[in-house]
């Protein structure tokens, strides 16, 4: 990625953390899971729409928490629309591989998805970040998962 692109994801991102898209609730959602950093007091209530293709209909967010964990979770409900389950967690892996620094994997991947991951896992120079970055999608893996409620601790 060359600096003018890592400049314009950056901006991505605080504007993700100002304007968050699909920040609703959705009434027929078949997932839904509570998520919660303590460390830095952010909550993520998170509303998921799979039909019985198990590709992901509608995603959508409510909650308060850091620009970064609210921007993460914006960005995530743009990517997932549409994807199946299984790219989902294939984006997972590759955004929790990429923000805690281990090798990722992004053959297969969304080029675009890859990209807005890439941005948010400038976070890794600030362990403390990690955590708001990849709230939204621990708390997507237990949605699918249909547990109750997730802590990053
Ligand atoms: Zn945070």
């Amino acid at each position: 990625m060359t600096d003018d692109l890592r400049d314009l994801y950056q901006d991505l991102i605080l504007d993700h953390g100002k304007r968050p898209r699909n920040f609703r609730a959705i009434d027929n959602a078949n997932h839904h899971a509570l998520g919660h950093n303590p460390l830095c007091g952010d909550k993520i209530d998170l509303f998921v729409a799979v039909d019985e293709a198990g590709i992901i209909q509608d995603v959508a967010f409510q909650g308060s928490g850091c620009a970064i964990s609210v921007a993460s979770a914006s960005m995530m409900t743009e990517m997932l629309k549409g994807k199946t389950e299984a790219e989902a967690a294939k984006l997972f892996d590759y955004l929790h591989h990429s923000c805690t620094g281990k090798p990722a994997d992004e053959t297969g991947l969304d080029e675009d998805a890859v990209d807005r991951i890439k941005a948010l896992a400038g976070v890794r120079d600030y362990p403390i970040r990690v955590k708001c970055a990849t709230l939204a999608w621990h708390t997507l893996q237990s949605a699918l998962k249909s547990k109750a409620k997730v802590s990053t601790e």
